[in-house]
């Protein structure tokens, strides 16, 4: 009897597909493609070009794995361990968020409002300030975009920050930014530890803005596999907003710019919180891809 042949590539990407499918997985063939180009280490371009090609048996048990991780929810960012942000390449964990497209919206609207800035009030390096890192995506770019800013970014979790501190180091910048471990503005306060605090003349924050109640609705990939501490809001969704806005009271110094991402229907609110601490040049919304105001851009002085 003929020994049966190895299946082709093509052959198992369509039988990765089919139960991606079968396990109610959305774009079940984009996933299929994205896990088998990952567990055989090659581009799209590879991948078409070896279609016919038998599928290397030494990878079957990684790609099984995968294909199993991915049917029972789980993001492919996470199996892979990296995800793109503003053009460059960011490992992700469990640990962290997985930094969204729309949030590449909130780098460019800083990038945009403070291009023609260079130095601080009084002189001395711009110092931008990402509340929250995670993946330290908003750092890492704003650092990599703009050489001249010095970056300071916090998270109140420790494995956040190894993982943000590993991003700065993949993308180049790690000389550039410094991490602090703490609750939103905690570090950069004046307080009888550090009495002349921390200036920042940006802010940037894309914090947890979720409502408590909301959280089992969402989607399972995000509810059962990225970190709680990065999603939950509290009762309204604006509980970081509104201490991140008692807490600039406590700078030295009010930021130029205040930029902050936000949930549908959160921006009125937000913008309510800022202006009760300041009063502010400008504050628009800017909207993401899908038409919702996404985030809130707050201009002083
Ligand atoms: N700043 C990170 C990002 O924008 C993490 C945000 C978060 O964990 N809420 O992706």
């Amino acid at each position: 009897m003929a020994k049966e042949k190895n299946p082709t590539i093509s052959e198992e990407w369509r039988k990765g597909a089919d139960l991606l499918r079968s396990a109610e997985v959305e774009e079940a063939n984009a996933n299929s493609e994205l896990l088998l180009l990952h567990v055989l280490g090659i581009g799209k371009a590879e991948l078409l070009r070896d279609l016919r090609e038998p599928f290397p048996e030494g990878k079957r048990e990684l790609w099984e794995r995968a294909l199993e991780r991915k049917a029972a929810g789980e993001p492919a960012q996470y199996i892979i361990g990296e995800q793109f942000f503003y053009g460059r390449p960011f490992r992700v964990t469990p640990d962290v968020l997985i930094p969204r497209p729309e949030t590449e919206l909130l780098a460019e609207a800083v990038l945009a409002q403070a291009a023609g800035w260079s130095e601080a009030e009084g002189g001395g390096p711009l110092i931008v300030l990402d509340v929250g890192t995670g993946s330290g995506a908003l750092a890492v770019t704003l650092a990599a975009e703009r050489q001249d800013w010095g970056v300071l970014a916090s998270d109140l979790s420790p494995a956040a920050l190894g993982v943000a501190r590993g991003n700065a180091s993949l993308n180049g910048v790690e000389e550039r930014i410094t991490f602090f471990e703490g609750d939103l503005l905690a570090p950069f306060q004046c307080s009888a530890e550090r009495p002349e605090g921390i200036a920042v003349d940006i802010l940037v924050s894309n914090p947890p803005y979720i409502r408590s109640s909301d959280m089992p609705g969402l989607q399972r990939e995000v509810r059962d596999y990225e970190p709680h501490l990065a999603l939950d809001g509290g009762e309204d969704g604006l509980d970081p907003y509104r201490r991140m806005a008692a807490q600039l009271g406590k700078l030295p110094r009010l930021p130029r710019l205040v930029a902050w991402e936000m949930g549908a229907g959160q921006a009125d609110d937000a913008a309510k919180l800022l202006r009760a601490v300041a009063d502010w040049r400008e504050i628009r919304y800017v909207k993401d891809y899908a038409g919702i105001d996404r985030h809130v851009i707050a201009v002083g002085d």
